[in-house]
């Protein structure tokens, strides 16, 4: 497969699209982001890279963080997550409160906020010093010491994130937040905060396509672990467009408000791409046709 000249064709055709969407406003600092900013990287399982557009420009990452939190959280505590969070779709938007009083604050799957939240508390009370922790593993799987927080998006998320202070203090009313909720809340900030090109996206989920195994060789999960990932990503990944996302493009991914998603083929490669603009389910628009594209043209998806 000549992915060079795949992803020439794809980023041509993607960028006659209408353009559709606008950044995300949610959190100011974001919203400060260039709109038509668009990079695409591929890493196939034999390590070669292929990046096109912006590919080397780093962008908050935002809920594509959820999918590596997950995975930080199954590597300590395995089955056991599943006490308090579920695997099943919500159909819901990703801020969404309303299904935890009916589920007794049991969140329905990690991915969506109130998941994420629950997860965020998991690590807060298994690591010692768990953003330092957690940046640690994402630099390991990444094989890139400079990936970091950026401080100015978690201070901006702080200050507006009042959904997601609601979702900590209700999760906490049932019993379901461990940690003090401020703790947990600047836990999550900062790791959606966490900036990545799509390069370093790419390799941070290399993991996930190789059978648990990093790029630089670390068994991070077994087999079986990132097969549950990976059906969750599929299942759960794109919050109420997961169905149109395993429709249009057929791969276990995740997306972001900061415009990144990140998608892969098991044991064939790991793609990530960057559009700022997001649709009204607060995924990249661009992104999603990009890869849409990438598995038509190659034939390249799992169905
Ligand atoms: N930090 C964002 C939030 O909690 C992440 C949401 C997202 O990327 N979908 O609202």
């Amino acid at each position: 497969m000549n992915f060079n000249s795949i992803l020439q064709e794809v980023f041509q055709e993607a960028k006659t699209f209408p353009v559709i969407g606008n950044v995300a406003s949610t959190i100011p600092e974001l919203s400060t982001v260039n709109p038509d900013k668009f990079g695409i990287h591929l890493t196939t399982i034999d390590g070669e890279d292929f990046g096109i557009g912006d590919s080397n420009e780093k962008f908050s990452i935002q809920s594509v963080s959820k999918a590596l939190t997950v995975a930080m959280a199954f590597t300590f505590l395995d089955e056991k997550i599943w006490e308090r969070v579920g695997v099943e779709p919500s159909g819901n938007p990703f801020n969404s409160l309303v299904q935890l009083e009916y589920e007794k604050g049991i969140p329905r799957n990690p991915f969506i906020n109130a998941g994420a939240l629950v997860i965020a508390d998991m690590l807060v009370s298994k690591l010692s010093n768990p953003k330092e922790d957690f940046l640690g593993f994402i630099r390991m799987i990444s094989g890139c010491n400079t990936i970091d927080f950026n401080l100015k998006v978690a201070q901006s998320e702080k200050e507006t994130g009042f959904r997601n202070a609601a979702l900590a203090h209700f999760l906490k009313s049932f019993g379901n937040i461990n940690n003090d909720v401020e703790t947990v809340l600047d836990f999550y900030f900062h790791q959606c905060s966490l900036e990545m090109t799509c390069q370093e996206l790419a390799h941070s989920f290399f993991f996930f396509a190789n059978e648990g195994k990093t790029r630089y060789g670390q068994q991070i999960l077994t087999k079986s672990q990132v097969k549950r990932l990976n059906a969750l990503m599929q299942t759960c990944g794109f919050y109420d467009e997961s169905g149109e996302f395993t429709y249009k493009v057929g791969l276990p991914g995740k997306s972001g408000i900061g415009g990144g998603i990140a998608a892969l083929y098991p044991k064939n490669f790991v793609v990530a791409t960057w559009s700022p603009r997001l649709n009204e389910k607060g995924n990249s628009e661009l992104g999603m046709s990009a890869l849409e594209l990438l598995t038509t043209k190659t034939g390249m998806s799992i169905f």
